[in-house]
């Protein structure tokens, strides 16, 4: 396959070629220098972080003609002739009988193991030194396990072995104990992306950054995993790639798509949140991708307003939380595009509050400043009421209980009551509010099963207004003595 070719063919020939992994390959390069190799490395690190390419080169390094001479000559190597490429048993490795790869993952046998191992005590057949790469060594059985554990207790001479794994802890310890461990770092995302354009570039393609780094992103670390994005799109695309591109061949949505429906979760639209996810379910992408990709755009944009020195926006941990439940809720669901539609459409009604209600009533407030909290409760109502039979059969069951000049709290008798205003109108309330007062008004929102009934059940719908003028007429301290 295709992308197979692009990783094979840019496995690295030497250790300067080997990307990410600087602490490594200035190690072995020093070891291999002083002739101070090992005769067993534990190669640990996630996949496609250069485990096996970096045992192949080891592997090929202590069969090298120019490293041995320089060994014995106490000639200092440089990382570019680590392996030097050009004498014969460089030129040999890949056809080599002394080089034995063996992929546990997949040959988990004992006889396989045991015919395998059985070799290491036989001389090496044309090279200096026989040597064992077997990759996720964690996959062997026990007795395969005990066997290499033999082999590396009293290793017979010119025998090394390369056990490399995804998971350490999987590893016996006694293992452990007797390897020399290299530890692979998940390789940047600033170093993938350079790379990929320098490979575009003398593949002659014009791999545009922001796809680069899209595809820096996607691969989490591993080189193996960018390469294979990269050559899907350059398989089946033309001689430019561009982010649109990379989206389309690797099916995933775009992030102008993903900014449309965060702005308008946001902003608290609800329609052009709809809209919003309607494009985006459009592009055929399934919804768990889509709640992914939103939260790690999310993660995108907040670090790039960290870096900007701006304040995060609000919510966004709201949004991340209800986006990764969202997700296991997914799971197994048959109607996984309704979940997220709801989860989102829900983030998007004015301000979310569930949880955290209080659930005691306040201190009593002083007479004044309650008067003119429900001053303004009413001129509200006076306008939201009329338009909207929902808020003003909640609000009928509201009662003022606070206001301290910037803040209204409002009673309600239940959680239930409570989160329908919050989840619905709570926004739209203050903003009301405020044109009411003149000055911005923050809603506050309480719970109390014990509150007083509201006024206004007893009040019909056309007298309101007139007790909202009275109490601004009179300056009553109570709606109920009117
Ligand atoms: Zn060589």
């Amino acid at each position: 396959m295709a992308q197979e070719a692009l990783y094979g063919r840019a496995r690295p020939k030497t250790l300067a070629k080997l990307i990410g992994q600087d602490h490594i390959s200035n190690a072995l390069a020093q070891a291999i220098s002083g002739d101070r190799l090992s005769h067993a490395y534990l190669l640990v690190g996630t996949r496609g972080t250069g485990k096996t390419s970096t045992a192949r080169l080891l592997a090929k390094a202590m069969n090298c003609d120019t490293v041995r001479d320089a060994q014995k000559s106490g000639r200092p190597l440089d990382k570019k002739e680590i392996p030097c490429n050009k004498c014969d048993a460089c030129r040999n490795f890949n056809a080599s009988p002394d080089n034995v790869e063996f992929d546990a993952a997949s040959n988990r046998s004992v006889e396989d193991v045991t015919r395998m191992l059985s070799t290491a005590y036989l001389a090496p057949l044309v090279s200096h030194t026989k040597t064992f790469i077997i990759d996720e060594i964690h996959m062997l059985s026990t007795e395969a396990i005990n066997s290499i554990l033999k082999l590396i207790e009293e290793p017979p001479s010119n025998v090394a072995f390369f056990l490399a794994t995804t998971e350490v802890n999987k590893v016996p310890i006694t293992i452990r104990s007797r390897c020399q461990v290299l530890n692979f770092r998940l390789i940047p995302q600033t170093t993938i992306a350079p790379y990929l354009l320098r490979i575009a570039r003398h593949l002659e393609v014009d791999l545009h950054e922001d796809a680069a780094k899209k595809i820096a992103r996607l691969a989490e670390g591993s080189m193996r995993d960018a390469l294979t994005y990269f050559d899907q799109c350059y398989s089946s695309g033309g001689k430019e790639i561009s982010l649109v591109d990379v989206d389309e061949m690797l099916g995933l949505i775009s992030d102008e798509k993903l900014d449309k429906i965060i702005s308008a979760v946001n902003a608290h639209d609800r329609r052009a949140t709809a809209d919003a996810i309607t494009v985006a379910f459009n592009s055929g992408v399934a919804p768990n991708s889509i709640a992914e990709s939103l939260i790690t755009r999310l993660r995108d944009l907040e670090f790039a307003k960290l870096n900007r020195g701006e304040k995060s926006f609000a919510g966004v941990d709201t949004l991340v939380d209800a986006l990764r439940k969202s997700i296991s809720e997914m799971y197994g669901s048959g109607i996984p595009d309704i979940i997220l539609e709801m989860t989102l459409l829900k983030l998007a009604a004015p301000v979310q509050m569930s949880a955290q209600l209080p659930t005691v009533a306040p201190v009593q407030p002083s007479s004044t400043n309650l008067d003119a909290g429900k001053k303004i409760f009413y001129d509200v109502l006076n306008n939201f009421g009329r338009q909207d039979d929902d808020i003003n059969h909640l609000l009928k069951k509201t009662v003022v209980t606070n206001f301290d000049g910037k803040t209204l709290t409002l009673g309600f008798k239940s959680a239930t009551l409570a989160n329908m205003f919050g989840n619905n109108r709570q926004v739209e309330f203050e903003q009301q509010a405020a044109q009411a007062a003149g000055h911005p008004i923050k809603i506050s929102v309480v719970v109390d099963k014990n509150l007083s009934a509201s006024i206004l059940d007893q009040v019909s719908e056309p007298d309101r207004t007139a007790l909202a003028d009275a109490m601004n007429a009179f300056g009553a301290s109570d709606a109920t003595k009117i």
